[in-house]
């Protein structure tokens, strides 16, 4: 390009009226793909002469700025003919960061405008996650900390339990110590969470386990349990652990749901790709509003809850793999559905 115009000047005095004819076409083809090109990028350009008024300017200035070039030369009170570079802000047409930049060249100055929203929003995101990652951090590091004299104080109860036989202030020391401790296991199994190790097997057997540990209390409450597994069960990679603090979780609630006495049924059921397992229960049921936030923590109607039970549950499935579903309705008891992968389907998905 560069050289065919030096051509073209060197040669101007010595070509005849059909070959400057030919020459201008030439440009003038050139001049319109320019232009083309320039329409099409999203950066705005601005050519201005040594006093600042428009030559040239592409979409993208009005794309970007809202004001037409003259306009904008006036409202952003741009450098002529120095070399600049600054970020700001327009509310019009939407709120956005712009980074404007002058160039000088001979007889003017070029502008070109570019479009920071998108960069500046990631960063202010990777330092929000940043900043909730130390808060966790700090949070794990003190609850962890509240641990060991945790142990120490319920050991010592213990002991003086033993020595002041059935003395009911200690009793309910330790019941309060215990409970705490509930408390501070919540908050660092929330905050530090740990990778399941999945290994096959079959969800009936973490469901056995959660329902004797809760046995007692079901019968305290005289809720009825009923458990439905069919003979065959597709397998499922799932971490025994983890699986049973899920269902813990799940029956837990639905026993502090009812007041006294209920049902709640389980059931366990296989398709193509999943196995579900659903817990059903009879109690006092959720608002729309407490069901929209289910899953998010602290969100408790408990006096002693901690509101972290769920948020645990869901991304202990999310890390099987799997879903986590509720239904409910005031005063109708509440549905809650787990699903997770059967193994074929993992295996093939991780292919
Ligand atoms: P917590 O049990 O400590 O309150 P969760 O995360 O386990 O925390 O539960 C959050 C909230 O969701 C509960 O406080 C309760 O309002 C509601 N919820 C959960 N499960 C049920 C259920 N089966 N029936 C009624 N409400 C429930
Ligand atoms: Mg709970």
């Amino acid at each position: 390009m560069k050289n065919f115009f030096k051509g073209v000047r060197r040669h101007i005095g010595r070509l005849d009226a059909g070959q400057l004819r030919e020459q201008y076409n030439r440009m003038a083809d050139e001049a319109e793909f320019f232009d083309l090109i320039l329409s099409t990028i999203d950066r705005g350009i601005l050519v201005l002469d040594d006093r600042g008024g428009v030559k040239f300017e592409n979409a993208a200035v009005k794309a970007l700025t809202g004001m037409d070039g003259a306009q904008a030369v006036e409202a952003l009170a741009l450098p002529l003919g120095k070399a600049s570079r600054r970020e700001m802000s327009v509310t019009y047409p939407e709120t956005k960061f712009l980074e404007v930049q002058t160039f000088p060249m001979k007889d003017g100055t070029l502008v070109q405008i570019r479009d920071t929203t998108a960069e500046r929003q990631r960063s202010e995101e990777e330092m929000r996650v940043g900043a909730t990652q130390a808060v966790r951090d700090l949070a794990a590091g003190v609850a962890h900390e509240i641990g060991n004299p945790l142990n120490a104080i319920a050991l010592n109860l213990q002991i003086l339990q033993r020595q002041l036989k059935g003395d009911e202030t200690v009793a309910e020391c330790l019941h309060q110590v215990s409970r705490l401790d509930g408390i501070i296991r919540g908050f660092l199994s929330a905050l530090r969470p740990s990778k399941p190790n999945l290994v096959a097997g079959s969800v009936a057997e973490p469901l056995a386990a959660c329902l004797k540990t809760l046995k007692q209390q079901f019968e305290d409450r005289r809720i009825s349990v009923t458990l439905d597994v069919p003979g065959v069960l597709p397998g499922v990679a799932i971490d025994k652990a983890q699986m049973e603090q899920v269902f813990f979780n799940l029956l837990k609630n639905s026993l502090e749901a009812m007041k006294d006495g209920g049902k709640i049924e389980i059931t366990v059921d296989s398709d193509d790709s999943d196995v579900a397992v659903t817990v059903r229960d009879s109690g006092d049921g959720m608002t729309k509003e407490q069901l929209a936030h289910l899953f998010e923590p602290y969100r408790t109607t408990k006096s002693g809850g901690t509101g972290l039970g769920l948020m645990v549950t869901s991304r202990i499935v999310r890390d099987h793999g799997g879903t986590i579903a509720a239904e409910s309705a005031q005063g109708e008891g509440t549905t809650f559905t787990v699903k997770l992968p059967r193994i074929e389907k993992r295996i093939r998905e991780l292919k």
